[in-house]
């Protein structure tokens, strides 16, 4: 990891109430994201900190090393917390977790206090803590979202440069089914002109479910402030034919209805050709969880 900047941060509170969102609670154990994918929403979570969220986002990285502690201290004080989402602000299992566990310790932390959870990631790593997943799924219940974009390996290393390729994705999704885990795989962001294709949608949903995944579920590009600077900075460095449509299509945050209904379209017919495995197969606290993301 040259050229990045590890900042390790005591955090005073890990856990956030989310009102409004298919879950209740947040945690981030990370501030940052090694990853870098041109297109991530959450770069503008550097800006509270005053950092630059297009150049510093993957470069200069926070770790909330006391994070398993206060989330203990936090569900101690309040039992009422329940559907936590870990990941929506950065990824828990980039490379930093190899070394800092933090993501392990509060997976031990919300098993030992039986609190319903749900992980969101583009890593494999994940696949390293199946032991503490399998122990929160039989205690209160979890699912993994795995998101990948693209089964094109080049394409993905041009969007998301340091995620591990798709297959390899794939491959911790299947590890993860095969454990009794229930996973999703998060077709996310689909990119008008780059994976919006019916063939590219349905090499990701048929991936998923020869993995064996229990959903796909999928979005749209969204462009807001830094997320816009980070992305048309990668259209004029590797895109630049595709700089003036984006600019038509994205005048404001969203992609125009029709080129969004159209994307969910080709995704329902994906997904009816290429089903996900059954519920049944899945153990019945981790199915509860199932819309936790
Ligand atoms: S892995 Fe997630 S948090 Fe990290 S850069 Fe990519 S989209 Fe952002």
């Amino acid at each position: 990891m040259r050229g990045v900047e590890v900042v390790e941060q005591r955090a005073k509170s890990i856990i956030n109430a989310v009102p409004g969102m298919p879950f209740s609670w947040s945690i981030n154990p990370y501030r940052g994201c090694y990853h870098q994918c041109r297109f991530c929403y959450a770069r503008r979570t550097h800006r509270y900190l005053e950092e630059d969220g297009v150049e510093r986002w993957g470069s200069r990285i926070f770790v909330k090393v006391n994070a398993p502690t206060v989330v203990r201290s936090e569900l101690a004080r309040n039992r009422a917390i329940d559907q936590v989402a870990i990941g929506t602000a950065t990824d828990p299992y980039q490379p930093l977790e190899g070394t800092y566990r933090v993501t392990r310790g509060i997976l031990e932390a919300l098993r030992d206090y039986r609190v319903s959870s749900g992980i969101i990631t583009r890593s494999p790593l994940v696949v390293r803590d199946i032991d503490v997943l399998q122990s929160l799924a039989a205690v209160a219940g979890v699912s993994v979202s795995i998101s990948v974009a693209t089964m094109d390996a080049d394409l993905a290393r041009e969007i998301e440069p340091t995620v591990a390729p798709p297959a390899q994705r794939m491959r911790a999704v299947r590890m993860l089914a095969e454990a009794g885990i229930a996973v999703n795989v998060a077709l996310a962001p689909i990119l008008p002109q780059l994976t919006d294709r019916a063939d590219s949608i349905d090499a990701v949903v048929r991936a998923a479910q020869e993995a064996g995944a229990t959903r796909v579920w999928h979005n749209a590009l969204n462009l807001h402030d830094i997320t816009r600077d980070a992305f048309f900075g990668y259209l004029r460095e590797r895109r630049p034919e595709l700089i003036a449509s984006y600019a038509t299509l994205y005048k404001g945050t969203y992609a125009p209805q029709a080129v969004s209904r159209e994307i969910d379209a080709r995704v329902a017919s994906a997904r009816e050709r290429f089903p996900a495995r059954a519920l049944e197969r899945i153990p019945t606290r981790a199915v509860v969880q199932l819309s936790l993301i």
